[in-house]
């Protein structure tokens, strides 16, 4: 075990239980306890673990076919596409293996589309807070300092602005002619579950059309259901022209994907972006089993009710402890702000057997899977209560 550990780059400060095994909203580790999944892997795994239709689907693919190769048609990624399409409105799409990929995908795209206007220095415009990926590029998008930290030179070509700021965007509108995009998180996931005014997605849509801008929505942690629409751009009905996806999208199965409609979906021809493993047999196939469950249970819009029924209990249960700030939540996206640093509380929710995450320093982030009974909202609810108990008992 030790040796083992020493091997890894310490990219990851873990915490020392490992899981051996999952069924649906449950996993346990190497000695055989069993924890409540509050997080679903930092949403990925929305139909919960080892799902009988996504598992036997991605067997039956493995003994079929896994990779060919993008030089060849794959007619389970044009089924994909298809899919895809239709749920989001758009009309192509590009596959990756990550989210990072998939917004790599969207800064290329916006660069040529901006070249494309005859604009030298194509420039996006990125929130504070926001986070993207880990690449340089995404890096750079991300906006937080101390992701940035002994990475500079970034890259060139982002100017950022606060969330949430309609007048700041219409700022830099008023000041740089070289923007060509404006690049954000429907709600920011891992900036503390930040929810914008409702108005907030309409007037970016607004200020695009009228400088000729892409809107390009990072819904890799909002997408597929989570937020109680398919995507949650939906929840305000407004459309973006790229739109990004990743984590739940393959439920476990790495897969990206980049949307796009209109100019958008134009910008990228032969040889100007690819990937080996993009959009392969296996990840299609699993994915194309997620949007079937997905849609046979209504589940985006299960998530919206569970989400509320969360809330509720949750403001029932904490909702009056001095440490509480704020509870929020979009669907079963939901955030719990204390009022000092709280990353203790992810071991003491362990102690309780539930798995929970703390972002932003300060905001307990819970990301349930989509196929929550009510049993396991009160189980949810009955143990996070004891862990914030104790947390404020502690100070
Ligand atoms: C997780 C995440 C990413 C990065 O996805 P990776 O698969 O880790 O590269 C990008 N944007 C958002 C909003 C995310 O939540």
């Amino acid at each position: 075990m030790g040796s083992v550990k020493q091997t890894l780059m310490p990219t990851y400060q873990r915490l020392s239980v490992g899981f051996v095994r999952g069924d649906g909203v449950w996993l346990w580790d190497e000695v055989g306890n069993r924890y409540l999944d509050a997080l679903s892997g930092i949403a990925v795994a929305g139909l919960g673990h080892a799902h009988p239709e996504v598992a036997a689907a991605i067997a039956d693919q493995a003994q079929t076919l896994l990779h060919t190769s993008n030089i060849y048609r794959i007619p389970l990624q044009e089924q994909l596409g298809g899919r895809l399409c239709d749920l989001a409105g758009m009309e192509r799409v590009f596959f990756c293996n990550s989210g990072a990929e998939a917004n790599e995908a969207a800064i290329k795209i916006a660069r040529r589309y901006g070249h494309q206007q005859g604009v030298a220095l194509p420039t996006i415009i990125v929130a504070d807070n926001a986070f993207h990926g880990r690449t340089m590029a995404t890096l750079t998008a991300t906006g937080n300092r101390k992701a940035h930290a002994g990475f500079e030179p970034l890259v060139a070509g982002f100017i950022r602005v606060p969330y949430d700021d309609l007048e700041a965007v219409r700022q830099v509108a008023s000041n740089d002619s070289n923007v060509v995009a404006v690049l954000v998180e429907p709600v920011q996931g891992e900036g503390g579950i930040i929810i914008p005014d409702p108005g907030y997605l309409g007037g970016l849509r607004e200020i695009c059309d009228e400088h000729q801008w892409l809107l390009m929505l990072d819904e890799i942690q909002t997408g597929m259901g989570r937020t109680g629409e398919w995507f949650a751009c939906q929840l305000s009905g407004s459309r973006p022209d790229v739109m990004t996806l990743a984590k739940a999208l393959g439920n476990g199965v790495p897969i990206g994907a980049c949307l796009a409609r209109g100019r958008a979906a134009e910008v990228l021809v032969p040889g100007t972006h690819g990937s080996t493993f993009g959009g392969n047999h296996l990840a299609c196939r699993a994915a194309l089993a997620v949007i079937d469950v997905l849609s046979q249970q209504a589940l985006p819009q299960r998530a919206a009710e569970l989400g509320a029924s969360i809330l509720k209990g949750l403001g029932e249960s904490v909702g009056e402890h001095p440490r509480v700030r704020a509870i929020r939540g979009a669907g079963l996206m939901l955030g719990i702000e204390l009022d000092l640093p709280c990353a203790d509380l992810v071991s003491l929710a362990l102690d309780q057997g539930l798995l929970i995450n703390v972002t932003a320093g300060n905001v307990v982030r819970l990301l349930p899977p989509l196929i929550y009974e009510q049993e396991h909202v009160n189980l949810l609810i009955e143990r996070l209560a004891v862990a914030v108990e104790e947390f404020g008992s502690r100070q």
